[in-house]
C-alpha cells in the first residue's frame, strides 16, 4: 500500500504513530499494544478491530 498513506496515519486513541507490519498486514501501536488489521489495503481503523498484542506473545 501507499507508504504516504501510512505518514498521516495515527493511532484513534493515542494520537501516535503506527508501525506498518508488513507480513501480517496490521498497523502496530506500541503505546497501546493494538494491532490494527489492513484489509485489501485499507487500514481498519477502529478500536474494536483492533487485535491486542498483550495477549499474543511478539516475536521480538
Ligand atoms: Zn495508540
Amino acid at each position: 500500500m501507499d507508504t504516504r498513506l501510512l505518514d498521516i496515519l495515527v493511532c484513534p486513541i493515542c494520537k501516535g504513530p503506527l508501525d506498518h507490519d508488513k507480513k501480517a498486514q496490521e498497523l502496530i501501536c506500541k503505546a497501546d499494544r493494538l494491532a490494527y488489521p489492513i484489509r485489501d489495503g485499507i487500514p481498519i481503523m477502529w478500536a474494536d478491530q483492533a487485535r491486542d498484542l498483550q495477549v499474543a506473545s511478539a516475536a521480538d
